[in-house]
Formats: structure tokens, C-alpha cells, sequence
């Protein structure tokens, strides 16, 4: 098999050969240079062409369009910013609700341009299902996180809760307690939005050069290893592997999210389970696990990975027997029938995560750089927005996309929090996620008494408060 198709089911379900476009050979001169051929630096792309076709615009991608989380993530195009309570809390009940309904609109404006533009990416939205069924305490969690989410604005339009009944007309799993649900997330083939996404910008007029490491860039220039660009505008869109690119890996951690998906299953199966519009769904762990039905009915099913020490990102997602065994166990206790069935792609992928878990969009005026990220995981559709507002803050707009909490205007990259130096990141991390692991055995284990499931509760919030 071609190794690039193994890059994930989605670029493996891909009918294009993967050839590489040709790699940079000599000096060029262009407007925006943007480094990554990832769902943000496309979205800028998009948004900057559209609006302004003359700019020169060109895209440094390492590898291949895709090669990145963009091309290997669970598919949820969700309408909404990473701890968007927090950037919010500052503003009054009219501007947060603006800023919402800004959120909310993310997969619709992502469906608006698919649709125009003729990407076939599978997008269905049937919302999210956030479901209580492995121990009470989820239901409570889940609770609290819904009042929290009305205190924040938001309506029962937005996010209502789903009694045992309700929700097994949407999902079945055994021992619901209940579900979240919200209808602003949608699903997609990620690969396929990635791949559409640069043949449309090239088809635009945008350069894009593939096997194009960038070496290192300063204002005003980005050197590879055979050429040089001059640019006016750099705009570095690599997330996860930002720890390659001084000085931008003091201001994301790499941290890998890992996936399994199913081989098709048939329909009786489908009738056990439910999920027939799309639906994205999670369980209320803190373990951060997401799925959905693929559009060749697969479950596809992922949780969080690891974090390596020194920021070293891991290049080689063959994923173990324990790391496909724990995705295996997660979804089967939601799924018992499925617990034997065949897995056909394990993958994983590195995603940058920002201090204090803040996504931002930035704007240096003065050094004419422009970045976005910080999305934690949930940059599928936060890279169209910032996508968006990149474009925006480049052309000198001021507008509803700009005057929003997480935008940096005219701010050097300093500006940003950046995150300790080792051990403290590896050892912060690891105790985080040792703690989120443990709460999780205690309390799925029935037997465990009162007293130690809400130690290991109290631990894992009093931990997850670090985060933030
Ligand atoms: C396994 C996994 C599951 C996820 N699931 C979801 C999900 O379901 N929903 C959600 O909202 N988010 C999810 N995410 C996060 C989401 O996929 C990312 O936030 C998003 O794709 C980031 O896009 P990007 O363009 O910023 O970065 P990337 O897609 O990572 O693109 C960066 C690109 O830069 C290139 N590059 C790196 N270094 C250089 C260099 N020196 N020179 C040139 N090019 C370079 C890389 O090859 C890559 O193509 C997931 C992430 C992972 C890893």
C-alpha cells in the first residue's frame, strides 16, 4: 500500500493517486506565505483568494495536503471554540450571544462552502450526542456542564438534555443515564475536505508546493532547503508540529489523539446502535472520546493519546495492541456487541494545544505574521474561523470576525502565554492524564465505594483545574 494511505481510513478511502505537487526550486516572491497545507492554511487561503484575488499566495507543505491532524481526525465539525466559557466571561449577555451565534454558525458556513465550491466530504449534520453511560457520576458531570452552559448563554435550542428514552430514538448504549445533545456539530470525511479544500485554492490562482519543508522563517522571508520566499505576510499553519518551527513550539504542546475504525458493519448491527443522521457522539469521560458512523457505516473511535517528553512529536501512529485494546474496551462497554469485531485502520496524529487551553488568532502588524491555533482538538471547524478571520485581520478589516475575544490584533507572538519549560510539562501532563485514567477505573467499577470514587473525582477535577 502507498504509505501516505496509511496515513488514516480517510486518506486511504481517498480514489486520487496521492502524488506529491511538484516541491519549491527556486526564489520567489509572493504576498502571504503560508507554511502548512492543513484545513488553516487552506481556510486563509480560501478566504484571502476570495476576497482579494490578486494577492500573491503561496503554501509551503512538508509532506502532502492532508498529512497533518487535518487528514487523520475524527471528523466532528463542531460550532464552537475550545473553553469558549473563559473568552467569553468578559463580555456583556448581547456580545457573548453574538459571539455564540458566530460559534454556532462554523459547520454551516463550512456546508455554504462545500456546497459552492463542489467538495464531496460526506458532511451530515446531525448534531452531537454527549452521553452518561458508563457510572452515575457522568450524569451528574454531564448536568452541571448544562446548567454551566445556560448560565453561559446558551438556550435549550442550543444544548438540552435527553432522558434514557429520548436518547435511544438517536443512540443506543448500554446503561444510558442520559445525553447532552446539541445540533451544532457536524461530521465529514476530514481527508476529503482537506484534499477538496487545496485543489479549490489552486484552481484560485494559489501556489502550492508539496515536499516543501520550511527550514525557518523571519519576517519577511521563509527558507527552505532549495529556495527562499520574500514575503510580505507569514503565516505559519502548522499546529501540532509547531515544537519544528522556532519560536512557535513555546506556545503549543504536541500532544497525539489516537483512532480506531471498524470495518463496515451491517445494517442489523446499525439498528442496535442508531446514529442514522451523522450524529457525532462522546461519553462523559474525561478522557476525551469521540465517534461517528462513517458515511460506509464504520464506527470510527478515538480518545486522547499521549504527550512525549520535550514536545518530541511521534512520527510512527502504528498504534500498539494497548492503545488499539484501550479504544476497543471504551467503545465496547457503550457497544458490547461490537467487542469482537474487526478493526481494519488504527492512526493517530499530533494536535497543538495552547496555554491555558485558549485558542487565538494573532495579527502582528509590524513583523507581518498571522497565525490561529490553539484549537486543542477541536480545530476542524475552529480552523475555519480562523481561517477566516487570518484573512480578515491580512486585508485590514474590522469587523464582527476581528472584534472577538480570541483575536490578537496588532500583537507580536510574545504576547501569548507560553508553557513552562521540562520536566514540568511532561510531569504536569502525565499527572493530569494519570488522574483523568484513574477516575475513570474507579468509577466504572461498580464495586468501588463511595468514599474512593469521589477521591479519585476530586483528584481528577483539582487536576483538570491546572488546564486551565
Ligand atoms: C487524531 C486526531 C483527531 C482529531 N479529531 C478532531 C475532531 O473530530 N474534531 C475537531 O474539531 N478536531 C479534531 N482534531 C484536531 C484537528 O484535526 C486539528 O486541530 C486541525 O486539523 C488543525 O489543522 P491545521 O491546519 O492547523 O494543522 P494540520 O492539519 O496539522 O496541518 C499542519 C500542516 O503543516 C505541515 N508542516 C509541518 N511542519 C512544516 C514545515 N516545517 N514546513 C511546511 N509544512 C509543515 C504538516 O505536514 C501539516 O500538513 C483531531 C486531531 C487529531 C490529531
Amino acid at each position: 500500500m502507498h504509505a501516505l494511505r496509511t496515513i488514516s481510513l480517510w486518506m486511504d478511502q481517498l480514489d486520487e493517486p496521492l502524488q506529491a505537487r511538484p516541491a519549491l526550486q527556486q526564489d520567489i516572491d509572493v504576498d502571504v506565505c503560508i507554511i502548512g497545507a492543513g484545513y488553516t492554511g487552506l481556510w486563509t487561503a480560501y478566504y484571502l483568494k476570495r476576497q482579494a484575488p490578486h494577492l500573491r499566495i503561496a503554501i509551503l507543505e512538508a509532506r502532502i495536503a492532508g498529512f497533518g491532524a487535518s487528514g487523520r481526525n475524527g471528523g466532528w465539525v463542531m460550532g464552537n471554540l475550545l473553553g469558549e466559557d473563559r473568552l467569553l466571561a468578559t463580555l456583556s449577555a448581547r456580545q457573548r450571544r453574538e459571539s455564540i451565534d458566530l460559534l454556532h454558525d462554523i459547520p454551516d458556513e463550512v456546508q455554504r462552502v462545500v456546497l459552492q465550491e463542489g467538495i464531496d466530504c460526506d458532511y451530515r449534520k446531525g448534531g452531537v450526542i454527549y452521553c452518561a453511560a458508563r457510572y452515575p457520576e457522568q450524569e451528574r458531570s454531564l448536568r452541571a456542564y448544562l446548567d454551566d452552559l445556560y448560565r453561559q448563554g446558551m438556550s435549550e435550542d442550543d444544548y438540552h438534555w435527553l432522558r434514557p428514552e429520548a436518547l435511544a430514538g438517536q443512540l443506543q448504549v448500554s446503561n444510558a443515564y442520559g445525553a447532552i445533545f446539541s445540533p451544532h456539530v457536524a461530521t465529514i470525511q476530514p481527508a476529503r475536505l482537506v484534499r477538496g479544500l487545496a485543489r479549490v485554492v489552486e484552481r484560485l490562482g494559489v501556489a502550492l508546493y508539496e515536499n516543501t519543508p520550511a527550514h525557518d522563517w523571519h519576517s519577511g522571508e521563509v527558507r527552505c532547503a532549495q529556495a527562499k520566499v520574500r514575503c510580505q505576510w507569514v503565516v505559519p499553519a502548522v499546529e501540532g508540529y509547531a515544537a519544528s518551527l522556532p519560536p512557535l513550539g513555546r506556545y503549543q504542546l504536541p500532544v497525539q489523539s489516537l483512532l480506531v475504525a471498524t470495518e463496515p458493519l451491517p445494517a442489523s448491527a446499525w439498528e442496535r446502535i442508531g446514529l442514522s443522521q451523522g450524529q457525532a457522539f462522546s461519553e462523559g469521560s474525561r478522557q476525551v472520546t469521540y465517534g461517528q458512523r462513517t458515511a460506509d457505516d464504520r464506527l470510527v473511535f478515538g480518545a486522547r493519546g499521549g504527550y512525549r517528553f520535550g514536545g518530541r512529536l511521534r512520527e510512527d501512529f502504528h498504534l500498539s495492541e494497548t492503545e488499539i485494546g484501550l479504544r476497543r474496551d471504551l467503545f465496547g462497554d457503550l457497544f458490547p456487541h461490537l467487542k469482537q469485531v474487526r478493526i481494519t485502520h488504527s492512526w493517530g496524529g499530533n494536535l497543538g494545544m495552547a496555554r491555558r487551553f485558549r485558542p487565538h488568532m494573532l495579527c502582528d502588524r509590524q513583523r507581518g505574521l498571522a497565525l490561529s491555533g490553539g484549537y486543542g482538538g477541536e480545530g476542524v471547524g475552529a480552523s475555519n474561523l480562523g481561517g477566516r478571520t487570518l484573512a480578515a485581520l491580512i486585508l485590514g478589516q474590522q469587523n464582527h470576525l476581528t472584534a472577538q475575544p480570541w483575536v490578537h490584533d496588532n500583537r507580536p507572538l510574545s504576547s501569548l502565554a507560553g508553557w513552562p519549560p521540562e520536566p514540568c510539562r511532561w510531569l504536569g501532563y502525565n499527572a493530569i492524564i494519570c488522574s483523568f485514567v484513574h477516575e475513570d477505573r474507579v468509577l466504572a467499577d461498580p464495586a468501588s465505594p463511595a468514599w474512593r470514587r469521589h477521591l479519585a473525582s476530586g483528584l481528577a477535577g483539582f487536576m483538570e483545574g491546572f488546564m486551565h
